[in-house]
C-alpha cells in the first residue's frame, strides 16, 4: 500500500500557504494546526514538512533529524497546549482501512476532555 505522494493534497496546499489554517506551532520540521472538524475539545494535526504519504514512507525515507524533529514537536505541542496534565491521545490513520482522508502523513493530537476508550 505505497502510493506516490500527491503534491496537490490539502496538507501540501496548507504547507505552501495556498489554503489557510489555524496554526498552533511551526518549526523547520513540522507544522501543527487545528483540525477543521474537531473530534475532541482540542484536536490538532501535526504534519512533517517533508512529502510522505504514510508512516512507513515517513519512517523509511525521512532523515534521522527529521524523525527526531517530528517526534519532539508532537510532544512539545501536547505540552504547550496544556495536555500533559490530564492526558491526550495520538492517532495516525494510514491507508484505506483506517479511513485516511488526506494522503500526507500526519498525527492527530486529541485531548482537552475525556476521550472515551478506544482500545481496552
Ligand atoms: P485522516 O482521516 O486523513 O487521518 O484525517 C484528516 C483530517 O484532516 C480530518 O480530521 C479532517 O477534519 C482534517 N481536514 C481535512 N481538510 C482540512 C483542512 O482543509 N483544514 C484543516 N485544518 N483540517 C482539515
Amino acid at each position: 500500500m505505497m502510493t506516490d505522494y500527491d503534491p496537490n493534497n490539502i496538507f501540501a496546499k496548507i504547507l505552501r500557504g495556498e489554503i489557510p489554517c489555524k496554526k498552533v506551532f511551526e518549526n523547520e520540521w513540522v507544522l501543527a494546526f487545528h483540525d477543521i472538524g474537531p473530534k475532541a475539545p482540542v484536536h490538532v494535526l501535526v504534519i512533517p514538512k517533508g512529502a510522505y504519504v504514510s508512516y512507513a514512507d515517513f519512517s523509511a525515507k525521512a532523515s534521522s533529524d527529521e524523525i527526531v524533529g517530528f517526534t519532539r514537536a508532537v510532544g512539545h505541542v501536547a505540552q504547550m497546549l496544556g495536555l500533559e496534565e490530564n492526558g491526550y491521545r495520538l492517532i495516525s490513520n494510514v491507508g484505506p482501512h483506517s479511513g485516511q482522508e488526506v494522503p500526507h502523513f500526519h498525527v492527530h493530537l486529541l485531548g482537552g476532555g475525556p476521550l472515551g476508550a478506544l482500545i481496552g
